[in-house]
């Protein structure tokens, strides 16, 4: 707890949770931390039960306050950093030496700041010499992220400011579900309809957010391609399209055209179910009106066919000419507190800061000028996140890995293969304010700092950059994660650093601190390139600016100052004097020739599709009180009496077949793996499906059962569908 008597002070912050980041005011009253809701744009005075219950793991009795170390007992006992630094930096130095660079890997995560994002990729890059890092945002919107690309040639979440959706007369949401997992979001729904406007939500549940809808479309999981489709195909035989659109501002629609054709609206109804009359009423309420925004989420996006459904409804704008009109367009509702932010500043395995391309020869002499390096020391892009688990403590895959933010056993696909990946490396180290599931079978924890006790900036759904504003010092025997890299990147011996890619140091290869910017004054192993403290997040920030200076998610121009003085900095801002961009693509898109490029994507089987042996669906998602892998909120009493344990939800008729009642223990099995949870009982699911939230490790653990098929394109695994059988277990 904070110290008696101490003066209240307060600082105007964000919520640590997701991508809305509500605006929240901390005040520390010399004895506890409230939270109090801020007007800010997204949530407008409002809080989830999340937010407003942040401040609890502040001073939580199993928060971490020293390192800890594995023992040759098996215990992790704890350590000073002084021993956890020297195990980290031998380990690395000897796996190095032994299996070159591409041998220590780095797991991120998208809850991280902006710097902490930045900062990780130039660690991995420069001072470990890795292209082996990736992140858990791969899990989340990666999808989206590609078909963004692939359309518009710009991933920004949201191209337009939220407050858009109160100008809109229909919303179409496919596989979003606000009212649980964003619900200060949810009044701009219920504005909607009371302004006599139409949401219709596409979502195999009939969830929170479906409740509140005009038409609700229940498809079968995986099937929302065709669904899409079907939409374009009646907007089409309805003279819909908006050709003059489609002429001036596009290029490719005739491919789509002729796939949109064949998907007459029974043929659709047919495969996912739903009627040819909603499908019907669903283009005509997108495409009568004069402002309708369409917007996706995960239910769309994690597929092995993600990047080709989102590119269906982005194919679906298109044609009735959305995009860049204010109040109307396409957008992906990210899910992480720093989703967006998380997947421009490098910890990507395929990305530079600013959203650069790792293979751009332009792109790599522009950051390695910033970073002190020659480009030809840079590595090359890596592999995805799920790639990269899977490949770890195999021959030929890493042999360490130093995991940010993060929690990949429980939030993996096939997690029980992943942890046996992770148990079988030779160093696990994972920095973490708690002990989640993968800090316990770690070699090496680090406890790190919380939100409110660090500086730093994230950005939002919107693109929009924000200010993250400490209320106090981390407790003492905890450092930020800014801290621990600078002084891991300091103690990391010159050796590691030497050794060759894909073999041992003695092979030689490329020294870094040796590139003409070094000789400069700077170290390649080192930063900020700028003097200062390298921890100072406001250094590492300016050092970002440069990074991203001309990139597609330029931050040149966005200061922290520019940050206070408004609510927030949208980026593209190349100039700190000049304009930031709430508003995107209203005169061109992000392409050579600023066309959008419709994308020809014909509807696919799932992955894996029901049979004998696994004769339902299986999808998962969220609860409302609990976020992501739950290591933080399953830690909250609040919300563990909101949401105290997993479950199993199915259909009365399926629990009636099976002789389930509620509160049952089930099991329910895939090809890869169980998960045992009570049953509970809702009309809200298609009776051929059930679903499980993703909350909780142990026997409950969801992602025991997902299925790690990747989408080709982005590398998103298929977590909202696979085949499973569900039986309850006898007493
Ligand atoms: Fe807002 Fe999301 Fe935090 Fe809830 S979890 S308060 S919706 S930022």
């Amino acid at each position: 707890a904070t110290s008696p008597g101490r003066t209240p002070r307060e600082a105007a912050t964000h919520c640590p949770y997701c991508a809305l980041q509500c605006g929240m005011v901390l005040r520390d009253t010399g004895g506890r931390i409230e939270v109090r809701p801020r007007d800010f744009p997204t949530n407008r005075g409002g809080l989830c039960q999340k937010g407003w219950t942040a401040a609890d793991l502040l001073d939580h009795p199993e928060r971490l306050t020293t390192p800890l170390l594995r023992a040759p007992t098996g215990e992790l006992r704890p350590a000073s950093w002084a021993e956890a630094y020297h195990r980290i930096a031998s380990r690395v130095r000897d796996i190095q030496t032994a299996y070159g660079r591409d041998a220590v890997a780095v797991f991120g995560g998208g809850g991280l700041t902006n710097e902490k994002a930045y900062a990780l990729g130039r660690f991995a890059r420069v001072t470990l010499g890795t292209r082996n890092i990736d992140y858990n945002g791969r899990f989340c919107m990666s999808s989206a992220a590609a078909a963004g690309l692939r359309a518009f040639g710009l991933d920004r979440g949201l191209p337009f400011p939220l407050a858009d959706l109160g100008r809109a007369d229909t919303l179409l949401l496919v596989g979003a579900n606000p009212a649980e997992t964003m619900p200060p979001l949810a009044r701009y729904l219920t504005e909607l309809r009371d302004r006599g406007g139409k949401l219709i939500v596409v979502d195999p549940r009939v969830t929170a957010t479906a409740r509140l809808a005009d038409l609700h479309l229940q498809p079968l999981p995986g099937t929302d391609l065709a669904v899409a489709n079907a939409l374009l195909h009646v907007a089409l035989t309805e003279g819909w399209v908006d050709r003059e659109y489609v002429a001036a501002r596009t290029e490719g629609f005739d491919a789509v055209r002729r796939i949109a054709a064949s998907w007459w609206p029974a043929r659709a109804e047919r495969l996912s179910g739903v009627p040819v009359a909603d499908l019907e009423a669903t283009a005509r309420a997108l495409a009568t009106v004069d402002n309708a925004i369409i917007l996706t989420a995960r239910g769309a996006e994690q597929h092995a066919k993600g990047v080709d459904t989102v590119s269906a409804f982005v194919n679906l704008a298109l044609a009735l000419g959305l995009p860049g009109r204010p109040g109307s367009g396409y957008g992906c509702l990210t899910g992480q507190g720093n989703g967006q932010g998380g997947r421009e500043h490098g910890q990507k395995a395929d990305q530079l800061p600013g959203y650069r391309k790792i293979d751009d020869p332009a792109a790599r002499e522009h950051v390695a000028a910033v970073w002190g390096v020659r480009p030809e020391d840079l590595p090359g892009p890596g592999v995805s996140a799920y790639e990269l688990l899977d490949s770890l403590g195999t021959p030929a895959g890493p042999k360490a890995l130093l995991v940010f933010g993060s929690n990949p056993v429980v939030s993996a696909p096939r997690a029980a293969r992943i942890e046996g990946r992770l148990r079988d490396l030779d160093l696990l180290v994972v920095a973490d304010f708690l002990l989640s599931e993968t800090a316990a079978i770690a070699d090496v924890v680090l406890p790190t700092a919380q939100w409110a006790e660090e500086d730093g900036t994230m950005t939002n759904l919107e693109g929009r950059v924000l200010r993250r504003r400490a209320l106090r010092e981390p407790p003492p025997g905890v450092r930020t994660d800014l801290r621990v890299l600078a002084d891991l990147a300091a103690v990391l011996p010159p050796a590691a650093r030497r050794a060759a890619r894909g073999g041992p140091a003695a092979e030689g290869g490329p020294a870094f601190g040796s590139g003409p910017a070094s000789r400069g004054g700077t170290t390649g192993g080192t930063w900020p390139v700028v003097a200062g403290d390298p921890a100072d997040p406001r250094l590492v920030f300016a050092e970002l600016r440069r990074a991203s200076a001309g990139g597609p998610a330029d931050y040149a121009g966005v200061t922290w100052e520019r940050i206070d003085a408004a609510d927030g900095v949208f980026w593209p801002c190349p100039d700190e004097g000049g304009p930031d961009s709430p508003r995107m693509f209203t005169e061109r898109f992000a392409t050579p020739d600023g066309r959008a490029r419709f994308q020809p994507v014909e509807h696919r089987p799932a992955a894996e599709e029901v049979c004998a042996e696994y004769p339902l669906y299986l999808t998962t998602g969220r609860v409302l009180a609990q976020y992501q892998s739950g290591t933080q909120t399953r830690r909250v009493a609040a919300l563990r009496r909101a949401a105290p344990e997993p479950f199993v939800e199915l259909h009365p008729e399926l629990a009636a077949r099976l002789d389930v009642a509620e509160g049952d223990e089930l099991r329910v099995t895939s090809r890869r793996g169980e998960l045992r949870a009570p049953a509970r009982i809702s009309a809200a699911i298609r009776p051929d499906t059930v679903f499980a939230p993703f909350h909780w490790g142990g026997a409950g653990r969801a992602n025991s059962v997902t299925n790690d098929a990747l989408d080709p394109v982005s590398r998103m695994p298929e977590f909202k569908v696979c085949a499973v059988r569900v039986e309850k277990v006898a007493r």
